[in-house]
């Protein structure tokens, strides 16, 4: 199914994780320090911002080859294949809708080591993004930015941030979904104020941080599209990062299960590895096969995006069935170590407080139910 050079970058991916991540996670997410000698190799490497085309230095590759990476990444840690890949939420937005000045302002320096954030969810609204109430206000050649952020990925670290703000309709909900504009904003200008890492259950290398807007005044040449676009760049954004975001699950649940195989292989009870136990291969064949079947449906919304198919509705099967399956693979691999599944000795505890969250972010599995339901009635 993959071609030659699809296979070669996997297999690349592959080494640097075991290589460099594994035997990293544990320590990284002790100390919740962000991964940046990693992010320096794999930038080196050549295995970040890969859908950045060429005419930026990227390596304009497609959403085929950044799942297949992002998969790899993660089996070793979703933590820092999160902080990793981080950029390409912001860099879609840029690449599908900025103008050519935005491109060359931003999308070299993003493959030159430096970061960008993806702006969205504020403390009133998460999953009804229509909702969002941080206000961007005309005044002459400039907007005036005011409201905060929260949960923004890479943030301390970003020297850019894609922001969601309403240009219209009033008070949040009055313009619903079309008062919506979004804006590039660069660290250091004035009023703009980022807080300290948020202190989480799992993916703890990856900061998450709030995010302050107090009159922050920058000129209108950097609003993404047309004003009044941002819900549509919103949704065309998720069609993008679905299938990536379906990989961290997937790599996951490829480790859930390496790590379950090789402990059930070897711990012995009631005179035989619990392997032979009939209830516990039980575990290992389910998990397998969701594993593949995860695996496919994120490859499939990546190729038909790859091949300029509307994936909407594949996106979210994708993102609901990688998350909801990788929390059952990481709750069953904690069931097959038994004690030693809840003990920070072996990964798989680990396992288990990363994937929670990818039933949560990205549209949460109650949200992609609503859109795949939405999809099926066009
Ligand atoms: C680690 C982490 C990293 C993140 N990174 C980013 C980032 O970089 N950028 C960014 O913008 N955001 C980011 N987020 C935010 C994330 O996208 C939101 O948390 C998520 O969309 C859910 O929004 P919420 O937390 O406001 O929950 P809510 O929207 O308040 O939802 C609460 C519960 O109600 C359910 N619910 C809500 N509406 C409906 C409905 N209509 N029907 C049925 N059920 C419903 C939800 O599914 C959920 O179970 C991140 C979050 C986390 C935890």
């Amino acid at each position: 199914m993959l071609d030659s050079e699809e296979r070669q970058l996997q297999q690349l991916a592959r080494t640097f994780t075991g290589r460099e991540i594994i035997p990293q996670a544990a320590e990284l997410d002790r100390t919740k320090a962000f991964p940046q000698a990693i992010y320096n190799q794999a930038l080196a490497l050549g295995l970040l911002n890969l859908t950045v085309p060429e005419s930026y230095g990227g390596a304009g590759l497609g959403c085929l080859a950044l799942t297949l990476v992002t998969e790899e990444l993660c089996r070793g840690c979703v933590g820092v294949g999160a902080a990793l890949s981080i950029n390409s939420l912001a860099a879609d937005a840029i690449i599908h809708h900025g103008s050519e000045g935005q491109k060359q302002w931003v999308l070299p320096r993003l493959v030159a080591g430096e970061l960008a954030s993806y702006a969205a969810t504020e403390p009133g609204a998460g999953s009804d993004v229509a909702g969002l109430q941080t206000r961007a206000a005309r005044d002459g050649d400039d907007y005036v930015l005011s409201g905060s952020k929260t949960w923004i990925s890479n943030a301390n670290r970003a020297s850019f941030f894609v922001v969601f703000a309403r240009t219209g309709g009033g008070q949040a909900g009055e313009g619903g979904s079309r008062g919506l504009s979004v804006f590039i904003v660069e660290r250091g200008t004035p009023g703009l104020r980022v807080g300290e890492p948020l202190d989480k259950l799992g993916q703890r290398c990856a900061p998450t941080c709030e995010v302050f807007f107090d009159d922050c005044r920058i000129p209108a040449s950097q609003r993404i599209g047309e004003e009044g676009q941002g819900f549509r760049i919103a949704m065309d954004a998720f069609d993008h990062s679905r299938p990536m975001v379906a990989a961290f699950g997937v790599g996951v649940h490829a480790r859930c299960l390496e790590e379950s195989l090789a402990y059930a292989q070897t711990r012995q009870t009631m005179g035989q590895p619990i392997i032979r136990h009939q209830l516990i291969a039980a575990k290992l064949a389910e998990m397998s096969t969701s594993l593949e079947a995860a695996r496919l449906l994120a490859y499939r919304a990546a190729w038909l995006i790859d091949h300029g198919q509307r994936n909407t509705l594949a996106a979210s099967q994708a993102k609901l069935f990688a998350a909801e399956s990788v929390m059952a693979a990481a709750t069953e691999a904690v069931q097959i170590f038994g004690g030693m599944g809840y003990s920070t000795e072996y990964p798989v505890e680990k396992l288990f407080r990363d994937a929670k969250v990818l039933q949560i972010y990205e549209g949460t599995s109650e949200i992609q139910k609503l859109v795949i339901a939405r999809e099926l009635q066009r």
